[in-house]
């Protein structure tokens, strides 16, 4: 029986470990904390820091395979084991999406459209990017950010003079894109083969994912072209096993905005939404099982939960209806706007949604 090592033990780690185990492999997880959501699930835990070069090596030696659920790895600490045990994605797709300015930089060297941009290391060089850019855009800091942590829309002068503590880390000036919509499509490669999971409408609060409706309800040809794009930027760079690209879409044209080499939020519908799912598929891979290409079983609607959610998400649970299915990932403490789990909704549309549920979480 293979095992698969994880670096990290969230909920991503926690849907890898279950989907391991319907296919036979074992798992286990690195993570500080004792609680953590995939030790419940893991056939082994260990208690320890990702920055600990001894407990990431200890992880390596007690995997056949090892993967990582979440993108700030240390590169000093990765590198060196890349090299000694079986880590098949490597340490490039996370070097790439680690700083926004190197993320952007090679999505578009490699024919991704994004939005115009520039590094910004302090008010000046804010300034001559605004001249170039213009407003509104969109100050975030290089590393470190997500979920719209870390990040301020300036629209005004006196947004640029409160934008100045954001200046103490390097940063990235974006173009505002006035979107019609975002989207994301999450793919997995073997080196051959990329199978791609059908594209969802992802829609934000707060900058935080909400909700997710699959198929997107846009021009076919659009979805196409993002398809087709975005599989040969994963071959062009050579990345294998997982990888997760958000879009802007506006007015036709896509605009890449961010990517992520590990299962993606957006990509929980697939679970029960799909014939295959997005944490299988990277353990199919891990382990040398032939891909399979996915294909949507009905549209499908994702919700996530948010701490302020929770109660009514544990209503839902107890209602036991036909095509919803209810995620929670057992984190020891709720806070409002951290992911507690998330709802699937099987043979829904937004309108249906809109309709009859949106109300229950607001
Ligand atoms: P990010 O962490 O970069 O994915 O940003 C979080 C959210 O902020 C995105 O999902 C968008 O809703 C919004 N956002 C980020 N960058 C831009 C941009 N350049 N133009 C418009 N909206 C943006």
């Amino acid at each position: 029986m293979k095992t698969i090592g994880i670096i990290g033990g969230g909920q991503l780690g926690l849907m890898i470990a279950e989907q391991a185990r319907l296919l036979g492999v074992r798992t286990v997880c690195l993570d500080p904390a004792t609680d953590a959501p995939a030790g419940a699930v893991c056939d082994d835990h260990i208690v320890g820091r990702f920055d600990d070069p001894e407990a990431v090596e200890e992880l390596c030696r007690r995997s056949d395979v090892v993967t990582y659920e979440f993108e700030n790895v240390p590169g000093e600490i990765l590198i060196p084991l890349c090299g000694k045990y079986n880590i098949p994605q490597g340490y490039r797709p996370l070097y790439d999406s680690q700083d926004r300015l190197r993320e952007k930089s090679n999505a578009r060297d490699h024919g991704l459209r994004t939005p115009r941009f520039a590094a910004v290391d302090d008010m000046a060089s804010l300034r001559a990017a605004v001249a170039e850019i213009g407003l509104p855009a969109v100050l975030k800091t290089r590393t470190l950010g997500y979920d719209g942590h870390g990040q301020q829309v300036l629209r005004t002068e006196e947004d640029l003079r409160k934008a100045e503590p954001l200046l103490a880390v390097p940063c990235i000036l974006e173009e505002f894109v006035p979107f019609d919509f975002e989207a994301s499509i999450v793919m997995v490669s073997d080196g051959e083969r990329v199978v791609s999971f059908p594209i969802g409408r992802n829609v934000h609060r707060d900058g935080i994912l909400d909700l997710c409706f699959v198929p997107a309800e846009v021009d076919g040809a659009v979805l196409a072209r993002m398809k087709s794009e975005s599989e040969r930027f994963m071959r062009d760079c050579g990345y294998r096993g997982i990888l997760a690209i958000e879009y802007f879409v506006r007015q036709g044209e896509i605009y890449f905005n961010e990517m992520a080499p590990r299962p993606h939020n957006s990509g929980h519908y697939t679970i029960e939404g799909a014939t295959t799912n997005q944490f299988r598929e990277l353990v199919r891979y891990l382990v040398g099982m032939p891909l399979e290409e996915p294909r949507l079983v009905a549209p499908t609607v994702m919700k996530n939960i948010l701490g302020q959610d929770l109660e009514e998400a544990r209503k839902v649970a107890a209602e036991h209806r036909p095509g919803v299915y209810v995620h929670l990932y057992g984190k020891s403490e709720s806070r409002p706007k951290r992911k507690m789990g998330h709802i699937t909704f099987v043979g829904m549309q937004a309108g249906e949604y809109e309709r009859d549920w949106a109300a229950r979480f607001v």
